[in-house]
């Protein structure tokens, strides 16, 4: 095949994309040229933990928000690979919600077998794509680090994978100029233990919330009091964490709620999301969207109506992750491949709406989670991508959301079974609570290993 494909990111979306041509290929089709282009050092994106904040060595924002002891907030069974389990990866069950370390070895093994690495060009940061009319071809330029080198080349399709999680919206509130402690994001938020014997303020009533929350709470903070701005998180808490309607300022070290309460405070981490960020794209070809489960102006939430050569991958919030990346990955190679064939802008755009239109119905997580299931259903059944039980999958998290409302310091120490080999996970030597050491080593032992635990 004649073409050439340029994929931007090489997280888990760009990996599927890798995974899915090579795919392809091993069943004798013939693919396009890939090259995938990675800013970083290595591939796994968000998984592949870096200590840095702000700028990195190449005075470029850093991309990760990850933070150490960072365990996966949802049942592993719930974004599992269908061409690759976790069985055949570690060749034991495990329990349901590794850490980040063990879930980035889980992400590598299959890129590994599947023997990609090469098409990828670490260290090089994709700096502009412009589309041009005449030739039907865009030109990407990008800038090598290691030789200091800005050049461009020729592709028939662009494949945008570089995340979404990386731009923080960061809001102010009065008196942060003057606030004695520290301010931070949770995009700069690495380890819990420097809020140890800390009064912590966490802005925000989602996921980074409730998670930031936990992890300073299990590594030792005095207290934790979250603010929200439209409904409380509602688990129950520990008995230091207490729950309150939004900031109104801060004086000194003492912050200001809108009931009127005030509590001092000596940190405040901001978990207040992350904005769609292309500073690579043209106004043309640039998604706007903020962070929900049907962005419009994608086409089975993948390919750019106005310009269907541009793709963009796991762009949507996300209930399912590594699963939804494959799904679409198989989908928009099977386009590339010519095995699907799109139909015109005014149908797409149709389509489109009409999914939107549904995502506008959507009142509660069950609801959510199903729209997202359906989406995904859809997608893998054009394609050759392995199908799996979505309505089991659906179930797995609703028994997470229970869990989670029922002991939110304990909902991962339960077990799910896995909808891809029927294998039920095993509990972890440690409860969660108490396992500090979130290394491969310590997780995959059988037992926790002398000096590996220490009390906060
Ligand atoms: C704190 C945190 C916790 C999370 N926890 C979970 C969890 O428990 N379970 C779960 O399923 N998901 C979780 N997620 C969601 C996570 O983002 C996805 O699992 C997944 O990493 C998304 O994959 P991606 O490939 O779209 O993006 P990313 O993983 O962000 O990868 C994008 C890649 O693109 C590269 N890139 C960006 N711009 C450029 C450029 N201009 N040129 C070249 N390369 C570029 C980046 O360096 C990066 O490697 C979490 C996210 C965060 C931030």
């Amino acid at each position: 095949m004649n073409q050439r494909v340029a994929i931007i990111g090489a997280g888990p979306c760009g990996l599927a994309q890798l995974r899915a041509f090579q795919s392809a290929r091993a069943k004798g089709a013939d693919i396009p040229e890939l090259v995938c282009f990675e800013k970083q050092a290595d591939w796994g994106g968000m998984w592949n933990y870096t200590w840095r904040t702000g700028l990195d060595q190449h005075g470029e924002p850093v991309h990760g928000s990850m933070y150490r002891y960072l365990w996966s907030n949802g049942p592993k069974e719930c974004l599992e690979f269908a061409d690759y389990s976790f069985d055949e990866h570690f060749g034991r069950p495990m329990g349901s919600y590794p850490p980040r370390e063990v879930l980035w070895d889980y992400i590598k093994g299959r890129v590994e077998k599947a023997g990609v690495r090469e098409l990828i060009r670490f260290n090089t940061a994709v700096r502009d794509v412009r589309f041009d009319a005449d030739s039907q071809t865009f030109v990407v330029t990008a800038h090598s680090y290691a030789d200091d080198l800005t050049s461009s080349e020729t592709f028939d399709y662009v494949v945008v994978a570089s995340g979404h999680f990386s731009t923080p919206n960061v809001p102010s509130f009065p008196g942060f100029e003057s606030f004695a402690g520290r301010i931070l994001h949770a995009h700069d938020f690495r380890d819990a233990l420097e809020f140890k014997g800390k009064d912590v303020l966490i802005v925000g009533g989602s996921y980074s919330a409730e998670d930031i929350g936990s992890q300073c709470f299990k590594y030792g903070a005095r207290s934790i009091t979250s603010c929200y701005r439209s409904a409380p998180m509602g688990y129950q808490w520990p008995q230091n964490w207490e729950e309150k309607p939004l900031l109104t300022h801060v004086t000194g070290s003492t912050a200001f709620f809108v009931d009127g309460s005030s509590k001092h405070i000596d940190a405040i981490i901001l978990c207040t999301g992350y904005k769609h960020h292309f500073p690579f794209l043209p106004e043309d070809l640039r998604l706007k969207t903020d962070n929900r489960l049907w962005p419009l102006n994608l086409y089975k939430g993948v390919f750019w109506e106005q310009n269907p050569r541009l793709a963009y991958l796991g762009m949507q919030d996300q209930w399912y992750s590594f699963n939804m990346f494959d799904a679409q990955a198989w989908y928009a190679r099977d386009v590339i491949l010519g095995r699907i064939a799109l139909p015109d802008q005014a149908a797409m755009h149709a389509e489109d709406q009409a999914w939107r239109e549904e995502e506008l119905k959507l009142e509660n997580a069950q609801q959510m989670f199903e729209f997202q299931g359906e989406y995904i259903r859809q997608l893998i059944a054009a394609t050759d991508y392995p199908s799996f039980d979505i309505a089991e999958v659906n179930r797995t998290f609703l028994q997470w959301k229970h869990d989670k409302y029922e002991n939110i310091m304990g909902y991962r120490d339960k077990c799910h079974r896995s909808l891809i080999t029927g294998t039920l996970a095993t509990p972890h030597h440690t409860p969660w609570l108490e396992a500090l050491d979130d290394s491969l080593e310590a997780y995959l032992a059988e037992q926790p290993g002398p000096g590996k635990r220490t009390a906060p």
